[in-house]
């Protein structure tokens, strides 16, 4: 038996209309496929301008695609809209409340934009679980930005969607502040929510997300488990450092780079398909140092990125 993908985006494109007569608009997702699988946190990651905010908000349906097809919780965002709508609950990038209204307010509207009967609303439970239920009756225009964040977060979730998407929402946030949304983004998903969310900070991907997907300029370059991805990056770097000065920058063939980064301490890079770290220590003793220090650098995402996309 295989399970419906939470999420599932075929061959999706996206051209914005043209700026002006003459020109042509901007092709921002050129033809992207990819599942979601239930249940995990899933990472889109990408760098400013790659297009995750137009595949976000084409599954919002605020934006329109130009081809392709995604389907939400097994509904085409077509076919059947209103189904696919009710399946998520998506916090955009952008903040925007009516500043006249109170946190309860901005959630029972909501619970009533879905429909949703008052004493089956949900409003308080989820104040309470973004930690907005002392400020209950504020204006939202009096609340900070952290605030407003996580009360977007309680809004995407009045009609318990079973996928919750957040768009960036770690971007210029202060590192309390990501701590406690990285918090609410588990303890949901712990509660049985699929989690999407996309990120241009590799860091948050790789220690929040069991799966990542990467778009580059519109394009799907990897679609991975978070462990496997980090895996694929095959430099390793290795910190030496010896006895005595270096006498200027040393290359072996086997080395992909050599840096004297202190008069005494060397940093190798090498292919770990390629050699070793004792070897590379025995290369360096091959030159008459003896090493006193030594440590190594485990590859991350950032590594992998870098590889992928060719940046940096
Ligand atoms: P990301 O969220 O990954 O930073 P976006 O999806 O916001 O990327 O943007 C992808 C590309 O599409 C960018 O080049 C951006 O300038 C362009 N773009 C985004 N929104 C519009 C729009 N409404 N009209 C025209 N171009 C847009
Ligand atoms: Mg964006």
């Amino acid at each position: 038996m295989t399970t419906t993908p939470a999420i599932r985006i075929e061959n999706l494109v996206k051209r914005y209309a043209a700026p002006g007569a003459g020109e042509v608009g901007k092709l921002a997702l050129k033809g992207v496929t990819f599942d979601v699988p239930q249940g995990g946190i899933f990472g889109l990651l990408g760098p400013n301008g790659a297009g995750k905010s137009t595949l976000i908000n084409i599954l919002a349906g605020l934006v329109r695609k130009t081809s392709g097809s995604a389907e939400i919780w097994g509904f085409d965002i077509d076919d059947n809209p209103r189904n696919a709508k009710r399946s998520i609950g998506i916090v955009p990038q952008e903040i925007v409340f009516d500043p006249f209204f109170t946190p309860f307010e901005v959630l029972e509207n909501q619970g009533g934009f879905y429909g949703i009967a008052k004493t089956l609303r949900r409003s308080e439970e989820l104040l309470r679980a973004v930690h907005l239920a002392d400020k209950r009756n504020a204006y939202a225009r009096t609340l900070s930005g952290g605030m407003k964040r996580r009360l977007l977060i309680a809004k995407a979730m009045v009609h318990s969607p079973p996928i919750l998407v957040l768009d960036e929402p770690t971007a210029g946030v202060d590192v309390e502040l990501r701590r406690l949304l990285w918090e609410l983004v588990t303890q949901l998903n712990q509660d049985g929510v699929t989690v999407v969310l996309t990120t241009h900070y590799l860091e948050e991907a790789e220690q929040l997300c069991d799966r990542i997907a990467i778009i580059n300029h519109g394009e799907l370059i990897a679609d991975k488990p978070t462990r496997e991805l980090v895996g694929m990056a095959r430099e390793k770097i290795v910190a030496v450092t010896v006895d005595k000065d270096l006498a200027g920058p040393f290359m072996e063939p086997s080395f992909i780079k050599a840096e004297v980064v202190e008069p005494r301490r060397l940093e190798v890079t090498y292919d770990r398909d390629a050699i070793s770290a004792g070897q590379v220590l025995a290369l360096v003793q091959g030159h008459g140092y003896a090493i006193e220090d030594v440590s190594t650098r485990e590859a991350d995402l950032e590594d992998v990125f870098v590889q992928l996309t060719g940046a940096g």
